[in-house]
């Protein structure tokens, strides 16, 4: 193992472009640069093509129809749209949301903005490990619910919600049901029809994709009511007004079909090798598994080590690239909000490492970073006056 070459363990922060993408997305920066929304020329039908070859490919990748996706500039965007866009179309009829403080923060942000418009939120608990059960959400239903969100798979823990319970559950009660499958798009199966979904978001970086593009799906049969945020030439049937990034579209076209092809073979793979690595954490005195015992995204592995700040570990492993928390939040250091809802303490919550893995990891860049872990582990906690006064009174 050549000790000098950075190993990336923050898949789920984002993923290099594969170069599949990269090869299907140059023509469309240089000769192919037309306006997919020129109707009076080549340029223009070309662009228009690429567009809406890679629309079919996420559509059918997810059981839907074409004119459902609308492309946004990321997750971010589409999670933003579809709450913001769903809740106050459906005002009228109920001004009720439910949601769980496990959510990324581009959905409890929009939520919490509803909320100071008069919307009510019920926030779901999630228990120690994540999970929430679908007699929860029954239970939290009501009449005048209109709209709730609920995540596929956590990008912090990696623990993954029921989506086919919850979605039945809404459909059996009259309220719209987004996903932010950001996480599990391409990786996970999903099937908007057969797990009940109104609406889902997603993000092509997180699979081998470019950065700052992604797609809202909104299910057409019965339309979900929708009121756009932003007004302009009518693009995306006016939901997502602006002229489209066509090489990033058609890159993230080709990085779902690229991804979903090796689904499960690779799958497989990335969770066998992040196995291996909690085999050998696993066995490190004080080392804790936060997250799913049992439903988890296969490349994820967080953990915390008693007396050991996660920060500190994750600096002392100089080489290795992995996060505590998700990456939109390390730049504060708070606890990490998910933790915290998990019931965890808050030494544990700010103590976590995020070990994410992901296509083109070896088995031999694993062994190197359980060597390293456990070798930083150890140093710092003969540095902790913590660690050594709890040995003493042992
Ligand atoms: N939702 C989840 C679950 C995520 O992990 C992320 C990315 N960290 C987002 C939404 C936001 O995605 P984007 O970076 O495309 O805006």
């Amino acid at each position: 193992m050549n000790t000098n070459q950075e190993i990336y363990l923050d898949y789920q922060a984002t993923t290099p472009v594969d170069q599949r993408v990269l090869d299907a997305m140059e023509p469309w920066l240089r000769d192919q640069f037309g306006n997919a929304a020129s109707r009076s020329h080549a340029f223009g039908w070309e662009a228009g093509k690429a567009v809406e070859e890679a629309r079919t490919i996420l559509a059918n990748g997810i059981g839907g129809q074409p004119r459902e996706i609308t492309f946004t500039s990321g997750a971010t965007e589409s999670n933003n749209l579809a709450l913001l866009g769903c809740a106050r179309a459906c005002k009228e009829r109920g001004m009720h949301l439910i949601s769980a403080r496990t959510e990324h923060k581009s959905v409890l942000e929009p939520l919490e903005a509803l909320q100071a418009e008069g919307f009510e939120v019920t926030w779901l608990d999630v228990d120690r490990e994540g999970h929430l059960k679908a007699t929860q959400l029954e239970a939290a239903l009501r009449p005048d619910t209109t709209l709730v969100s609920l995540m596929h798979g956590n990008n912090e823990v990696g623990t993954l919600h029921p989506i086919h319970e919850l979605g039945t559950i809404c459909q059996q009660h009259g309220a719209f049901f987004h996903c932010d499958a950001t996480q599990t798009f391409g990786k996970e199966p999903i099937n908007v029809a057969e797990n009940g979904i109104d609406l889902l978001s997603a993000s092509a970086h997180k699979m081998h994709g470019p950065k700052g593009v992604g797609i809202l799906w909104i299910k057409s049969r019965p339309q979900v009511p929708f009121a756009p945020l932003m007004y302009g030439g009518g693009h995306e049937r006016g939901i997502r007004p602006g002229t489209l990034n066509v090489p990033g579209i058609v890159g993230m076209g080709e990085a779902f079909q690229v991804t979903h092809e090796s689904q499960s073979a690779e799958q497989n793979s990335i969770r066998n090798l992040r196995d291996a690595l909690w085999e050998k954490l696993e066995s490190i005195e004080g080392c804790t598994l936060n997250g799913s015992s049992s439903s988890r995204l296969a490349g994820n592995l967080n953990v915390s080590f008693k007396h050991v700040d996660g920060e500190a570990l994750l600096a002392s492993l100089e080489g290795i690239a992995a996060s505590t928390g998700s990456a939109c939040t390390s730049a504060e250091l708070a606890p990490s909000h998910v933790l915290l809802a998990m019931g965890a303490e808050s030494a544990t919550a700010r103590g976590s490492i995020r070990f994410s893995l992901g296509r083109g990891n070896t088995a031999a860049e694993i062994e190197w970073v359980a060597k390293r872990t456990q070798e930083e582990v150890k140093r710092l906690r003969e540095l902790s006056p913590l660690h050594k006064m709890a040995q003493e009174t042992q």
